[in-house]
Formats: structure tokens, C-alpha cells, sequence
């Protein structure tokens, strides 16, 4: 294991002139990366065409993969498989929690979510009937609202916008004691901040590999399945490698051992490729070490950005335990700034309707980054360098 973040940057394949601090939104591509998918391309597929499923270990990789995903967030061994996209996931989180609690039928989640798990929520409670509802409060309501009507609580640790984590444990504990079941979304923190599933209760969890965990776009997403509930958990999804025995080509269902079971179809084996060439890195760092090292980045680009900038407003909670490991600021003009910084090479991005969100990854990014950035920024308010038509035209990703 290492703290010298400065081996790990190494590992990054970083355009010269970028400080790139949107890893919380597409991580960075390790330099290992490229060989690692050329080689199952050339020499697994090429070479050795559909054996390579039993020769090159493709069908165990999103149980082999989700291990050491596992030990980033806190889970027991054999408890998270990779497959499909993080949207898959949460439905099939929701759809099992629902089943594993059928007298009630409401989801409790809050307005600081991500639209696309609330989007999954309502369709799912459409195809189950009229009486399924899900329900959002604001995020500091979360507690409050944890009743004995609340089936399934699906919350999202850290807020995409403003970077406010959740205390998972308290809240998990609320919800088991008024019976609900608790899912936990970690897109903002499995590489982020350290997460202990396990030791915090969650009956589900899910989470994406293209964010802090650096597989690329399009990169797997994972699900961890509690093992209480791993051979009880009935997917809806229930494609044939969950199948208990797939290669059986059963016409009848049967839900395969523990969290096999989430798994629905073929795995996207080369996009595991480059997620194996990022844990490589992964593998090499301590959760805690990483923490307080993001927590320091964190602290120094507000106290920085706040010093020189003070028409941008803090969106990001300054207390340490309520922030993951990003930091947002608020402005009116925010999509106009954040062109003008990347321009300038200072890349985060932009959330509507006026956040400014800059990630920090210490994997990648160091005191000097945040030190230059801060300048940048500082500039671009001075002298109202954002304030030019060309700016303000809208692309389609923000
Ligand atoms: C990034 C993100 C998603 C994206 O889902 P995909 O299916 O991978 O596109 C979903 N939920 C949350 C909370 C996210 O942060």
C-alpha cells in the first residue's frame, strides 16, 4: 500500500495543460489501461475466439471484478457482481426490496438523488400497480420521514450536485427499525470516500465504475446484495446467467447462488479489461488514506475559491463528515464560468441550474493542482472572463 499519491498519478495517462478535476463525473484513463484492452481484444478475443470464455476467465469476471470493488466499500467477500449500467441496478435493488417486504408499498427517497434512480422508482411502482408510490423529501427530512409505511428506503450517500453525504449507519438503522429495507446508491462514493456496507447495515447497494473507480465510459456498474439476504433476494431481472445453472438451458427460472443471481446477461468483457487496469491502481491505496488526503484537497480549493472568489456561494457542506469528495459552488452565470475555466484548461463541470461542480480524486490531483486551479478561477472572476456569447451556448453534456 501507498500514501505517495505521486506514484499513483504517475499511472494516469493526464493531457498535458489539464487540471482535471471531474473524475467524480468520468475518471481518467490509467496508462496500463490501453495495453490491458488491447490484449484481451488481440490475444483473448482474436486468438482465442469463444474459448477464451473458459481459457481467459471471462464468465468470472464480474464476481472476480466485484471483490475488489467489494473490499473499497466496506463488503464480505462474495457479495458484488458487476453487470450492465447503474440505472439496471437500482431497479434491480428496488424491485427485490419491494418483494422482500410486500405488505407496503411506498419508496422513500429525497430530492437531492439523481434523477435517473427516482426515474427507475416511478417505473417500477407503475408496473407494480396503482397503490406503489415513491415518495421524496428534502435530504435533511430523510429521518423524519422514516415510517412504518416506508417499504424500501433507496438513498444516494453523496449529493451529485453538492457533494452532502449522508450518515449511512444512522439512517440504515432508522430505517430497519421502523421494517423498511435500506438501499444505498455509492456512484459519488465507492473511491471516494470509505464506505463500510457491511458494518453499516445496507441491504443493497449499487454503484458505477466509470465515476472515481476509472473503467471508461460505459464501464459496468456494480450491485452488492447483503449476504442475509442473497439467497432470498428473487431478481425481476432474471436473465439466464443468474440462472442457477445457465448452461442447464432450463426453460424454468432459478435463481442462481447468492449475488450470481443479480447477474442477468453476457458480461461487457472488454470494458472489464479497463476496469481491471484501474483497480490495479486501486489496489494499491487504503480508503483512509485516500480520505484524508481528499479532505485536505477539499479544505484548501474552498478556503482558497472562497478567499478570492466571493460572488461564488458554497454549495458543499465545510463540516467534514457531511461532504464526499467533491466541492460545488453556486452562481447564476455558473454554465458560462465553468466553459470559460475549461478553455482554460481547469475542466469540472456544470449542474443545472447554477452548480459548479469541481471533483477531487488524490489518486490523480495534488496541492499544486488545486493551487493552480484556484488561480484560474480566480481570474476568470476578476475579469468577468466568462462573460462572451460563445460561452453561453448550451452543448448536449454539461
Ligand atoms: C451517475 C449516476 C447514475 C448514472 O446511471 P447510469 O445507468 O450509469 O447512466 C445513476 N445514479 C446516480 C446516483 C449517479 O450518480
Amino acid at each position: 500500500m501507498t500514501t505517495d499519491f505521486a506514484v499513483t498519478r504517475a499511472l494516469f495517462d493526464l493531457p498535458e495543460g489539464v487540471i482535471y478535476l471531474d473524475g467524480n463525473s468520468l475518471g481518467p484513463m490509467p496508462k496500463a489501461a490501453a495495453a490491458r484492452v488491447a490484449r484481451t481484444v488481440t490475444e483473448e478475443w482474436g486468438q482465442m475466439l469463444i474459448t477464451g470464455w473458459n481459457k481467459a476467465g471471462w464468465m468470472e469476471l464480474p464476481s472476480k471484478i466485484g471483490d475488489r470493488i467489494g473490499r473499497l466499500i466496506g463488503a464480505e467477500k462474495g457479495s458484488v457482481v458487476m453487470g450492465d449500467t447503474l440505472s439496471i441496478k437500482v431497479y434491480q435493488a428496488l424491485a427485490s426490496a419491494f418483494e422482500m417486504n410486500p405488505t407496503r408499498k411506498v419508496v422513500l427517497s429525497d430530492t437531492g438523488n439523481f434523477p435517473s434512480d427516482l426515474y427507475i422508482a416511478q417505473g417500477l411502482c407503475r408496473t407494480l400497480g396503482p397503490d406503489y408510490q415513491l415518495k421524496t423529501v428534502a435530504p435533511e427530512d430523510v429521518m423524519a420521514a422514516l415510517d412504518d409505511s416506508v417499504a424500501v428506503m433507496m438513498i444516494t450517500e453523496v449529493d451529485y450536485r453538492t457533494g452532502r453525504r449522508h450518515d449511512m449507519a444512522a439512517l440504515t438503522k432508522r430505517a430497519h427499525e421502523v421494517g423498511a429495507i435500506a438501499i444505498w446508491d455509492l456512484a459519488h462514493s465507492a473511491g471516494a470516500v470509505p464506505v463500510e456496507v457491511a458494518k453499516g447495515g445496507a441491504d443493497f447497494a449499487v454503484g458505477c465504475s466509470y465515476k472515481y473507480l476509472n473503467s471508461g465510459p460505459g464501464g459496468p456498474a456494480f450491485i452488492y446484495v447483503a449476504p442475509r439476504h442473497a439467497d432470498i433476494a428473487r431478481p425481476a431481472l432474471s436473465g439466464w446467467l443468474g440462472h442457477e445453472a445457465p448452461f442447464a438451458f432450463d426453460l424454468d427460472y432459478r435463481p442462481g447462488n447468492g449475488v450470481e443471481r443479480m447477474r442477468v446477461g453476457t458480461p461487457p468483457v472488454i470494458q472489464l479489461a479497463a476496469l481491471e487496469a484501474s483497480l490495479d491502481i486501486w489496489d494499491k491505496v487504503e480508503m483512509a488514506d485516500i480520505r484524508a488526503a481528499s479532505l485536505a484537497l477539499t479544505d484548501q480549493f474552498i478556503a482558497g475559491v472562497e478567499a478570492a472568489c466571493p460572488d461564488l456561494d458554497l454549495a458543499t457542506p465545510r463540516d467534514h463528515a457531511s461532504r464526499g469528495s467533491q466541492v460545488s459552488f453556486r452562481h447564476p452565470e455558473g454554465y458560462a464560468i465553468m466553459q470559460a475555466l475549461i478553455a482554460r484548461g481547469v475542466i469540472g463541470d456544470f449542474r443545472a441550474p447554477d452548480i459548479l461542480r469541481f471533483g477531487f480524486t488524490p489518486l490523480f490531483i495534488n496541492a499544486e493542482d488545486v493551487a493552480q486551479s484556484i488561480a484560474i478561477i480566480a481570474e476568470v472572476m476578476d475579469q468577468r472572463l466568462w462573460d462572451r456569447p460563445e460561452y453561453k451556448t448550451r452543448a448536449r453534456v454539461t
